[in-house]
């Protein structure tokens, strides 16, 4: 990439101070989209991948040979092993470490890339192919010798040709998968054995090849945001009112109480805040509260890109795009944004009437983040099952079975009906 770029990290910290600590919504502190949230430090939480930043055109990478990881040994595939990091021949047992990509990978521009032509893209390996589901429009990338098959994440067989992956932006960073798919599995059992009310149809996902290991694309924002609001500030202020009271012997009697009013007065500023690393879906497969309650993820584990660690898994093509993601980040912050607005305000209660911000020193990163997932067709309904490939966190359609619940219901009215005969015959 490139070296002689500006440093987007380099004046915000002066953006904080004017921001000042004003306490986030507790779901933006909860899922830590925001460094600062957390006491003001803007040191990301990815030191070896850098984002790409919005002024620098990308510099292309030389055309890499073909990504096949044959075993020296005896010529079968290496697949990437979830538990040692290596590169194994599922054959012999042959093991080969991964290369660690030896240059930093830069932040990249915003702006620049959404100038992009498409041809200047970089494939995510040279030999990746790519399906498209026909039933929920998901794309599918896939290295050779893993295949299609079903869809992850609408459970229909996929019939078409795949085809050469069209290049794409190819990611800074990837977290690879910690857990084995047999990990993955064993824990859905359980957490399908916990669910009594599930139909029997879920049952599905006790197979062993239920979910697959899919790399799931997001995009990553950093931006310095300057707001200028204009509002008003509510000042408390009390008076005492007299008011009359009848007592027992039917009498009028003068009482006072305190009540509080509220003094408006105009208000208007700026607020500056400086977002690290908001964290953005880049699929439209899975939904947006499914993906966010597979978090946190171990951000600070990020290896640099390497098409080795898709070895024996898929991935998928980002469906949203960095213009669209970035809609995504304005949401996101807005909230914290408004409450550096109402402390600003100050005052006792505040009145917003207008927020238009400013994004500047945009920078991203695309990143891999593995995830177990399948689906189920039944009833002419899906359920989707999700499992965080880091850490075994399961998330997942929680259906319930009318029969069961009918069944169980009708057992205690049951009982409830010979526990009322009897005490009936007691009392006769
Ligand atoms: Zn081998
Ligand atoms: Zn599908």
């Amino acid at each position: 990439m490139n070296g002689a770029e500006p440093e987007p990290r380099a004046q915000p910290k002066s953006f904080l101070h004017l921001a000042g600590g004003a306490e986030p919504p507790p779901h933006i502190r909860r899922h830590s989209r925001s460094q600062d949230l957390n006491g003001g430090t803007t040191i990301s939480r990815f030191p070896s991948i850098k984002n790409r930043s919005m002024q620098t055109p990308p510099t292309q990478a030389a055309p890499k040979t073909t990504h096949t990881y044959p075993c020296p040994a005896c010529g079968a595939d290496l697949l990437y092993e979830p538990r040692d990091g290596f590169l194994s021949c599922p054959h012999c047992g042959h093991k080969e470490a991964i290369p660690t990509s030896a240059e930093q990978v830069e932040e990249r521009s915003f702006e620049q890339y959404l100038q992009i032509r498409p041809e200047q893209l970089e494939r995510l390996a040279t030999n990746a192919l790519e399906v498209q589901c026909q039933s929920c429009s998901a794309m599918v990338t896939f290295m050779p010798p893993e295949v299609a098959g079903r869809c992850d994440f609408c459970g229909v067989q996929i019939v078409a040709q795949p085809k050469s992956a069209d290049p794409i932006l190819a990611p800074e960073g990837v977290l690879p998968f910690r857990i084995t798919q047999s990990q993955a599995s064993a824990g859905l059992r359980q957490w399908l054995q916990s669910r009594w009310f599930a139909p029997n149809a879920l049952k599905h996902f006790a197979q062993p090849d239920a979910i697959q290991g899919v790399y799931i694309p997001f995009w990553t924002y950093d931006t310095n945001t300057t707001s200028y609001y204009t509002g008003e500030r509510g000042q408390h202020y009390h008076t005492t009112e007299t008011y009359y009271e009848t007592d027992s012997q039917g009498n009028q009697e003068a009482r006072t109480r305190q009540v509080r009013h509220t003094r408006w007065s105009p208000a208007a500023g700026t607020v500056s805040r400086w977002f690290d690393d908001v964290l953005v879906p880049a699929t439209a497969s899975l939904a947006q509260n499914r993906l966010e309650a597979l978090e946190p993820w171990d951000l600070a584990e990020l290896v640099a890109y390497e098409p080795a660690f898709l070895s024996g898994f898929k991935a998928q093509r980002y469906q949203v795009d960095l213009a669209h993601g970035f809609e995504r980040v304005k949401q996101i912050t807005a909230a914290v944004i408004q409450s550096d607005v109402r402390q600003n305000i100050g005052g006792d209660e505040q009145r917003i009437h207008n927020v238009s911000t400013h994004y500047s020193g945009v920078t991203f990163k695309h990143l891999l983040l593995p995830v177990y997932a399948g689906a189920y067709r039944f009833n002419q309904r899906v359920f989707q099952i999700v499992v965080n490939g880091r850490t075994g966190e399961i998330q997942g359609d929680r259906p319930y079975s009318f029969w069961k619940i009918a069944l169980l219901v009708t057992t205690l009215l049951f009982i409830l009906l010979i526990i009322a005969l009897v005490f009936a015959l007691v009392k006769s």
